[in-house]
């Protein structure tokens, strides 16, 4: 345990002195600055969310650790060792989004390439205290605009995050690159009992947020309030309140679908539900959606309203579901 602890604790340490090498490289990174404000945010945004500019040489970070062969440099992810043994930063030519814990202990960094060049955005990897499907990116910096606001939003970037912040609506927390985890929903609901997931209009982020309605089903109370806020195809949060600002995305907002309305309007639009077959269908969908919620007033209420969908009664779909799950067991 002594051991593990120290562990952490160089690691935190490497994390660390990693960042404020970014924060100087962006302070003399003109073309990093110039980036930042092409996207329209602001020296105080950048320092809120402690945005860093990795630089470009494949060394950088040999300016800030005098033993660049140290092997917790390539632990932490920061330093790649090539095949060969050699050595080089993991990140190059990236904004840098340091990424903390709830607790505010900075845990990785995630990249975003400033010119033409793949990926798009590289995540530190995987280590004991960086783990992509337990984090949310925000939480920290956004916790107290999330309990004034009283609700999460739940966006797909780093730059919604920060981009939402830009044009002050700081409440918005996001996932790492990967699906919505119900570590992720656990998360959300000891920040706020409202959650309003508001993916990217395309259809990525349409497959998104059926995915994430799904990994919510288990979790689902009645005392937490869960919506859906969809954006045109071309847009996403940050594109869309930076083209049309605050109040229109809060008007989005006030449109958002309830999960219930979500979850009922998917299925309907999915079959053809004047025939029999199409009800039979739809049915043959809902019935292992519906089983996931936990016994609750929104499972009975999500039963009602998918009993008339499909022209059955309560009664007849709880029979129903109760014979399907006895088959399933
Ligand atoms: P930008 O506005 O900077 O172009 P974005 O956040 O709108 O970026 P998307 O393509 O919508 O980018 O991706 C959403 C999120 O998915 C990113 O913020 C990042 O966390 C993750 N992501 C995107 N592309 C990659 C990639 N190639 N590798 C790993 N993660 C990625
Ligand atoms: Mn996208
Ligand atoms: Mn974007
Ligand atoms: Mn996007």
């Amino acid at each position: 345990v002594r051991q593990k602890q120290t562990e952490t604790m160089l690691h935190q340490q490497v994390l660390e002195k990693a960042h404020s090498f970014y924060l100087s490289q962006l302070r003399s990174g003109a073309q990093a600055i110039a980036y930042l404000k092409q996207r329209g945010l602001s020296g105080q945004t950048a320092k809120r969310f402690g945005l860093g500019w990795s630089g470009t040489k494949r060394q950088g970070l040999k300016e800030v650790f005098a033993n660049y062969e140290e092997s917790l440099l390539v632990e932490s992810g920061l330093v790649i060792e090539s095949e060969d043994g050699r050595r080089y930063d993991r990140f190059r030519e990236r904004i840098m989004f340091p990424i903390f814990n709830a607790k505010g202990k900075l845990i990785g960094f995630g990249g975003r390439i400033i010119g033409k060049g793949e990926p798009k955005y590289l995540n530190s990897p995987e280590t004991p205290v960086f783990s992509k499907g337990q984090e949310l990116y925000g939480l920290w910096e956004n916790r107290q605009g999330i309990r004034a606001e009283g609700f999460v939003l739940v966006v797909e970037g780093y730059m919604d995050v920060v981009g939402l912040s830009q044009q002050g609506m700081d409440n918005a927390v996001a996932t790492l690159g990967t699906a919505t985890t119900p570590q992720h929903i656990q998360k959300l609901i000891r920040a706020s009992d409202r959650i309003i997931f508001s993916f990217d209009g395309d259809n990525a982020g349409k497959k998104a947020a059926w995915r994430a309605l799904q990994t919510c089903l288990p979790l689902l109370r009645d005392d937490v309030s869960i919506r859906f806020l969809f954006l045109p195809a071309e847009h996403d949060p940050d594109s869309y309140i930076r083209e049309f600002g605050a109040d229109a995305f809060r008007e989005k907002v006030q449109e958002s679908m309830a999960l219930s309305s979500f979850m009922l309007q998917t299925l309907a639009e999915r079959y053809p539900l004047n025939e029999a077959e199409g009800r039979a269908a739809c049915l043959h969908e809902a019935r292992p959606l519906i089983t996931q919620i936990p016994e609750s007033g929104i499972k009975t209420q999500i039963g009602h309203d998918f009993a008339k969908l499909v022209s059955l009664t309560s009664e007849e779909l709880i029979k129903d579901l109760a014979f399907y799950q006895e088959e399933t067991a």
